[in-house]
Order: C-alpha cells, then structure tokens, then sequence
C-alpha cells in the first residue's frame, strides 16, 4: 500500500461530537474519494460496528478507531488508537473510565455560563448530544450558535470555553501510559493527534514524544485538517527523529463546522512511514 493512497484515519460521528451517522460520514467518505477509512470518536467505540458494516458496504477499507483523552503535563492531549481489537476488555473498560466524569464537568460548565447570564446551557447542550455519556464542549459551543450568543463554534470556544474563560472546567483524562496500553494491548497502534494543537514548550514536546514512544506509542498525526501546511512539515521532520509512522486524518466534525473534508488532505510527505503499512495485517 502506497504513499499516495487516500487514507482519511480520524473523523467524528454523533457517537461524540459529529452531526454525521457513521453511515452517513462512510457514504461522505467514499464520495470524496477515500479508499481507507477509520471512525475515531472521542473516548468511545460505540460507534464501530456500523462504522465497519458501512464501509464494508460502500467498498472502502476499514480500522477501528477511537481518539482518547489523556492530561499531560497539565494539558489535555489526544491518542488515536487504530486497528485495535474492539472486544478488548481493557479498552474497553479504559475508555469506560475516561467518558465518567463528562456530566459532572458538563453541569459545572453550565454553572460557569450560568454566572455570565447564559441560562439552562446544560439542557440546551444536551439537545446536541447523540450518545448521553459524551457530552462534550462541542455540544455547549451548538447551543451557543444556536441562541445567538455566538456566530460560530470557534467564537464559542474562544470566549467561553477555553482555560480561564466562564464554561472552562478543568478535568483530569486518562494517563499518557494507559491510553497507550489499552490500544497496543488490544493489538492497535497508538498515535499522537494534531500536535501542533499542543501548547507545549519544546522541552515538554520532546517529553511528550519521548514518553509516548517510551510507553510503545508508533505513530503521530502528520498531515490533518488541524495543522498548517507549514506543519506538515515539521511533524514530518519529529515523525522521522523519533522513528514514529505518520497518520492522515481530516478530523472532520460536520458539514456546517469543518473547515477539512473528508478525504481532500495532501499526502504524507515523502520518505514517511504511513501507518497504514505498518497496519496492512488490521485492514478489513
Ligand atoms: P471536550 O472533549 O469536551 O473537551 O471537547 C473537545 C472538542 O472540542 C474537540 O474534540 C473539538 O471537536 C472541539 N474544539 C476544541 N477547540 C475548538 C475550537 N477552538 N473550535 C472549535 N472546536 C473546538
Ligand atoms: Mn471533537
Ligand atoms: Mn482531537
Ligand atoms: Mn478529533
């Protein structure tokens, strides 16, 4: 399998914080052209079994996925597990853990709102959510949108959702260490998403890459809808000074919220290591 086929490895269904089915984000896919295919939903695998059923029957090749949320060095940072055994106890159990704790948060950031005078924003969040275990900050930003408040999501984000700002809760995920292990333990690979979203010094990047390939991490996010051309670039160079395989991914949300289709990223830089190689045993 080349360099060159078209791999869209990380997008987001109504599982987490899509608006998309994952049958309807397969057929999505397809249509722009995408011959392997992985749904990475937030903390969740829920979403899999008609993932597969779906890409089996419009003809793509198909990984399982799922993107963790893990705190590091007081950041929050995200693993994309593909090609994992989705039966996997462990994991399943891990990303368990990792969804408790998402209402609680969800209710003191209505709480925060509420402060500012943005009134029954839990109620109004829940209206967006399609699995009731992952409510997340993408559902506030809709409600948001949708009074009035904000012209768009990322308006949201920057005002209200961020550190410091009135819904900003704090919240500890899972361990670098554990997310790594249920996705290697349960056969996948493990791969740091978007790290160009980090706002990590350089020496706490080269911890993060460090640990991560320490705890058998083999992958980072190279060319994805969250990284500047000029990012492709310099993940390509990190990809090869810690031997890491690179990924392709859109992260595609929505049709409305998006700004990178499914299937329409460049390709991996030359002389990279594409996960999908390394995965070819994982493919179905
Ligand atoms: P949560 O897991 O609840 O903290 O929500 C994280 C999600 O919020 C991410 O996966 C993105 O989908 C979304 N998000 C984070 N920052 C932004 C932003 N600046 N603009 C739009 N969406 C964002
Ligand atoms: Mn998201
Ligand atoms: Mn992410
Ligand atoms: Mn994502």
């Amino acid at each position: 399998m080349t360099q060159l086929l078209n791999a869209d490895l990380h997008c987001h269904s109504v599982v987490s914080d899509g608006t998309l089915t994952p049958e309807a984000l397969a057929e999505r896919a397809k249509g722009n052209g995408v011959e392997l295919w992985a749904l990475t939903d937030h903390d969740e695998i829920g979403g899999l079994q008609r993932a597969r059923d779906a890409a089996k029957a419009q003809g793509m090749g198909y990984l399982t996925g799922a993107e963790i949320s893990v705190t590091f060095l007081h950041q929050t940072v995200h693993i994309v597990g593909l090609g994992f055994d989705a039966a996997n106890s462990d994991l399943r159990e891990g990303l368990r853990r990792t969804r408790g704790g998402r209402q609680e948060r969800a209710m003191e950031m209505a709480d925060g709102l509420a402060k500012v005078g943005i009134k029954d924003a839990y109620e109004g969040a829940l209206k967006f959510v399609g699995n009731p275990e992952l409510i997340s900050r993408t559902h506030f930003a809709r409600f948001l949108v949708e009074s009035g408040v904000c012209k768009e999501t990322n308006e949201v984000f920057r005002k209200y959702l961020t550190e410091g700002k009135p819904g900003y809760v704090p919240h500890r995920w899972a361990l670098l260490k554990d997310a790594v292990q249920w996705i290697t333990g349960a056969g996948g690979m493990a791969i740091i998403a978007h790290p160009a979203r980090y706002k990590f010094t350089p020496n706490e990047e080269f911890a993060l890459f460090t640990e991560f390939k320490g705890h058998g991490g083999q992958g980072v996010e190279v060319v994805t809808g969250s990284h500047s051309v000029a990012e492709f670039g310099i993940y390509a160079s990190t990809a090869k000074e810690f031997g890491l395989a690179a990924s392709r991914g859109s992260d595609f949300h929505s049709p409305d919220e998006s700004h990178t289709e499914l299937g329409t990223l460049p390709a991996l830089p030359a002389g990279l290591t594409p996960v999908w190689e390394l995965l070819s045993a994982r493919i179905q």
